[in-house]
């Protein structure tokens, strides 16, 4: 069997369980405060929210690995091998008079461990119809689909939500959908839902272009055609949202060249990957990573065998 097959089939029971639990209706959401990270920037604020986390087999994760070379990377780092269940993380950026998401998590129709953030929006009394802007890193069901609430509205009413032009055109474009496999459609009918839900408000990002004051949007395509990271600059301090172009704290640190199963280029995920992690090690740059365990916040350093992610 073909690593492709391999990974086809076990991202097909990934993505079936998720057609499932959307079919189910309601998911029971945890409600508690998950909120833990807060810290000042700059003349601003940046807090980190939970949106719980997901459960993806490893058989989709590292398609190509060996259960020796998976074993020897996650056992001494007291992580499952059967199944990765990486945490989702929400960055909310107070700056001004502006009140800014990076991406708006799962929302409540993707996994029944996932979709928190309105929750915790809510805990933390933050009222959603405060939010000014939306900035996506990408497309994935985890990073957009939260973007509606329960009954199909948009969750964020007052929000302009910038969006990657390369990520928009990818999947709203026609041939998106033909040209993908069956077991993958939920995800593209889900973005293509979701995208035109919102079209009257949205903006489009350019690689290079400051997307707010003091946020340069960063071209890191690979994990999907046009996705983005962030970063933000204010005063002496900078910051990168990394999204998933740096997916794991463990496995993209140590083994930044392995292919990672849920990048849809993965040669080009590696490029971008070895090349960011390069760049971050050497400004220092503060990042939170889309999912590095809660509260999501470090600093990349050099280790003997590629990168660390070293917290606080
Ligand atoms: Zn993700």
């Amino acid at each position: 069997m073909s690593s492709q097959v391999r990974a086809g089939l076990s991202r097909r029971s990934f993505l079936t369980g998720a057609v499932a639990l959307s079919a189910s209706g309601t998911v029971a959401m945890p409600r508690r405060s998950l909120a833990a990270a807060e810290f000042a920037f700059g003349a601003g604020q940046i807090r980190v929210f939970s949106d719980g986390h997901l459960t993806l087999p490893m058989g989709f994760v590292l398609p190509e690995q060996s259960a020796e070379e998976i074993a020897a990377l996650l056992e001494p780092n007291g992580l499952a091998t059967d199944v990765l269940t990486p945490d989702c993380n929400v960055t909310l950026m107070r700056s001004g008079d502006r009140l800014v998401l990076f991406d708006v998590g799962a929302g409540p129709n993707f996994q029944p461990t996932a979709g928190a953030l309105a929750g915790a929006l809510d805990d933390a009394g933050i009222d959603t119809a405060d939010i000014t802007d939306v900035v996506f890193t990408h497309g994935h069901p985890d990073h957009l689909w939260g973007v509606l609430d329960d009954f199909g509205d948009p969750l964020f009413p007052e929000a302009t939500y910038r969006v990657p032009q390369a990520e928009w055109d990818y999947w709203l474009a026609d041939e998106t959908l033909s040209q993908t496999p069956d077991d993958r459609k939920n995800l593209v009918v889900g973005a293509q839902t979701r995208f035109e839900t919102i079209s009257d408000q949205v903006v489009m990002i350019r690689p290079g272009q400051e997307v707010l004051p003091g946020v340069e949007a960063v071209d890191t395509a690979g994990h999907t055609p046009g996705h983005m990271s962030y970063a933000i600059h204010d005063g002496s301090e900078s910051l990168m949202i990394i999204g998933d172009a740096i997916p794991n704290s463990i496995i993209s640190f140590q083994k930044p060249g392995w292919p990672y199963g849920p990048d849809q280029d993965q040669d080009m995920a590696i490029e971008t990957r070895k090349r960011l992690l390069d760049r971050l090690a050497t400004d220092g740059s503060r990042v939170i990573g889309n999912h590095f365990p809660h509260p999501a916040k470090g600093r990349v350093e050099r280790a003997t065998e590629g990168y660390r992610l070293v917290t606080g």
